[in-house]
């Protein structure tokens, strides 16, 4: 049968990510919970006025906010009444690359807006060549492939390969569920025979909250996948066969201690399904995109980003991503992050290029630019901080 997704995906694309065990998108009945938020669709699908990043801004502008080190809810001045006048990276380790917008889900956080439906935005082989070459100017230690799901790009293994062969650290950001489809059931020994290391999202160790905020069905596929992954030597401890997961908050809260969430999660699914990972990341959900919509319709913009404000620690602002990593856009345009990418808001360059490209990347001029911000970056800066690499101040 097929789902809703098959009215506006090409068929081929359909067959793709609904065979096999199948994935979430053969799947989408209606969500079980009302409180916090819940698998949807693509806002670009549904022509849905937050497509726009400039609406967002407006939204995240809109409300009054009178709290934090300014009492401003502007983030730079908030910045500077810590001693950050200037807001410069530091060294750039990693190299993060969105692969496209194309996901067999369509969870209701998505900060990218992604879904099956997005498949006009997808990195071709050109665009991967410009990455190699601009991995090796970089001198970044590490590949971070992100997306969507980045599995499903038709090059994704090929820049694995190359990526592994210059004897780079490469960074999987999967969603499980895709490894469970027809063309990427293979990917967990495949992985394991390169090393990679596989960031897998899963909001709650309990089903309720990970099938309302990603769709019903999600979390049983989500075990299925992890399961497969301990077969293939992930999670249990080996540096190269390392399995980490990401939970982030369902609902309009903060992200709990990772520290402590991490036992948690490692004693309850191993005693609920007997399967285990290395590492847990907490990560707070970004104001932006999907999540800003479902917090619009819940009236909680504004108390969100009071909570966010509130919790200003500048003792994260060292270690948010944008100043260790370069961000990539499916199309090569550079980025500071994954959030100011989806936002459009292109890397400050050097003044003469108003719109960087992988083909203008150069290392100097990337330490010395000017970070961009707005309202959103609260998101990595409240609480222990949150980033890629989960919360900032272990
Ligand atoms: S959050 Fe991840 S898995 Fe969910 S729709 Fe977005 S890219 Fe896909
Ligand atoms: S949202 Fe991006 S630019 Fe803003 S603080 Fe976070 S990582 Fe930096």
């Amino acid at each position: 049968m097929r789902d809703e997704a098959s009215k506006f995906i090409p068929l081929d694309v359909v067959e793709k990510l609904g065979s096999g065990d199948g994935s979430a998108s053969e799947d989408r009945s209606p969500p079980v919970l009302d409180e916090g938020p819940r698998a949807t669709t693509s806002m670009q699908y549904r022509r849905a006025p937050l497509t726009s990043p400039a609406r967002q801004f407006e939204v995240l502008e809109e409300p009054d906010i009178s709290v934090g080190p300014s009492g401003t809810g502007n983030f730079r001045m908030d910045l500077a009444e810590h001693g950050w006048e200037a807001f410069t990276p530091a060294e750039l380790e990693i190299f993060q690359i969105n692969l496209g917008k194309l996901c067999n889900m369509t969870c209701r956080h998505c900060h990218v807006d992604s879904g099956p439906d997005r498949t006009e935005e997808n990195m071709d082989r050109q665009t991967v060549e410009l990455c190699l070459e601009a991995i090796e100017r970089s001198g970044a230690h590490t590949v971070d492939l992100t997306g969507g799901a980045p599995e499903l790009n038709p090059n994704f293994e090929y820049l694995v390969d190359a990526c592994v062969e210059k004897g780079l650290h490469v960074i999987d950001r999967c969603n499980l569920t895709v490894l469970l489809t027809g063309p990427h059931k293979h990917l967990p020994e495949w992985f394991a025979e390169r090393g990679v290391e596989v960031v897998c999202s899963l909001p709650h160790y309990r089903k309720l909250g990970t099938d309302a905020q990603r769709g019903k069905g999600t979390y049983d596929k989500s075990i299925k996948a992890i399961r497969r992954l301990n077969e293939a030597g992930y999670g249990q401890g080996d540096p190269q066969r390392k399995l980490t997961l990401v939970t982030n908050p369902v609902g309009a809260f903060l992200a709990g201690n990772q520290a402590s969430l991490e036992q948690e999660w490692k004693d309850a699914l191993k005693r609920n399904h007997g399967v285990t990972f290395d590492a847990l990341l907490a990560l707070n959900n970004m104001p932006m995109s999907r999540y800003l919509e479902w917090l619009m319709e819940k009236g909680q913009v504004e108390a969100y980003l009071e909570r966010l404000v509130n919790a200003f620690n500048p003792g994260t602002i060292a270690g948010v991503m944008c100043r260790n990593t370069l961000s990539v856009s499916w199309d090569g345009y550079l980025y500071d992050c994954d959030f100011n990418q989806q936002l459009e808001m292109h890397m400050a360059w050097d003044g003469e290029v108003e719109r960087p490209h992988l083909r203008d990347f150069d290392l100097a001029t990337w330490k010395q630019h000017e970070i961009r911000t707005h309202r959103h970056c609260y998101g990595c800066t409240a609480g222990a901080g949150s980033g890629c690499g989960g919360a900032i101040e272990k």
